[in-house]
């Protein structure tokens, strides 16, 4: 079983479209979506949910009123501000540090599990997916995108499944060190402009100091051809292959707008390029 792991430096990219297009020409790898504080794999493939569970991840604290004699500890050493002078504890303040509770004489504090959002095992007319949702201003995104991948393996050890096929988290954060982690490799999707070299830099500099082999697809090759030139170069000092480019086309737009995947919509010379760069992922990457 092999896990390609497909990230940007940054949203917007074109990851979660190539990841779609690949989806549709492997047509028999378990998807992934590690995005979880936007996902939006989901719009172009669809999926059909066949589970869905609670995830929860980390603490916020309760105060019993009818045990609390107002003494005020806690509200002196909660440094988020985050229980009001009637004693009651703002869940969006409250980040769980859970000082309150150990300071409490009365024992007045209890620290609840916090439910952080949802994820999902669903199927698409490409194969199974699991993905999530965080719930909007919520934490622990590494530990959901950890769950989800985790899920995938389960899933493609059930199924036979040789391919484990990740839309990962977008930038340098925690979510994408959750999303690289014991991948077996990582492709990169940059976009030519002097922000998306820099993304690109910082990402490769990432992943490398995981030991994961890179390579790197360039989108949209066309409207800066110069800096994609840049962008080839640097990839190489990175270590990273260019698997190839995707020339800007009118076709991805309208493939988006009718949530399909470009290489579903016949010929194009972004679904040509997509197509030629999916067979050098066949044979340089999983074969
Ligand atoms: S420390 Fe305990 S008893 Fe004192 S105000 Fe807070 S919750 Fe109430
Ligand atoms: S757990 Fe921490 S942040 Fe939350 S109310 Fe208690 S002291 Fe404040």
């Amino acid at each position: 079983m092999r896990e390609l792991v497909i990230i940007s430096g940054k949203g917007g990219t074109g990851k979660t479209s190539l990841t779609a297009s690949f989806a549709c020409l492997a047509a028999d790898a378990v998807l992934v979506d590690c995005d979880v504080d936007a996902a939006d794999l989901h719009i172009l493939v669809h999926p059909e949910v066949k589970c869905a569970e609670e995830f929860r991840g980390g603490v916020k604290a309760i105060i019993d009123r009818g045990i609390c004699t107002e003494c005020a500890a806690c509200r002196e050493v909660c440094r988020f501000n985050a229980i009001d002078d009637s004693y009651v504890v703002n869940p969006v303040s409250c980040e769980g540090c859970g000082v309150c509770f150990h300071v409490c004489p009365e024992k007045a504090v209890e620290l609840e599990e916090n439910l952080c959002g949802r994820w999902f095992v669903s199927e698409t007319r490409f194969g199974p997916m699991v993905h999530a949702a965080l719930f909007p201003g919520e934490e622990n995104s590494g530990k959901l995108v950890a769950l989800v991948r985790n899920q995938a393996k389960v899933i493609a050890r059930r199924e036979g499944k040789s391919l484990i096929l990740v839309d990962g988290a977008p930038g340098v954060g925690c979510p994408v060190i959750s999303s690289v982690t014991g991948a077996d490799h990582v492709l990169v999707v940059a976009e030519p402009s002097l922000s998306g070299l820099h993304d690109l830099e910082r990402v490769c500099k990432l992943v490398s100091g995981f030991r994961i082999p890179i390579s790197v697809v360039v989108n949209k090759r066309d409207i800066n051809p110069l800096i994609t030139e840049r962008i080839e170069a640097s990839a190489g000092n990175h270590g990273a292959q260019v698997l190839g480019t995707v020339p800007y086309d009118d076709s991805v737009i309208k493939a988006m707008v009718q949530r399909r995947a470009v290489v579903e919509n016949g010929l194009s010379a972004a679904g040509n390029a997509v197509r030629e760069i999916w067979d050098r992922v066949k044979t340089r990457i999983l074969s």
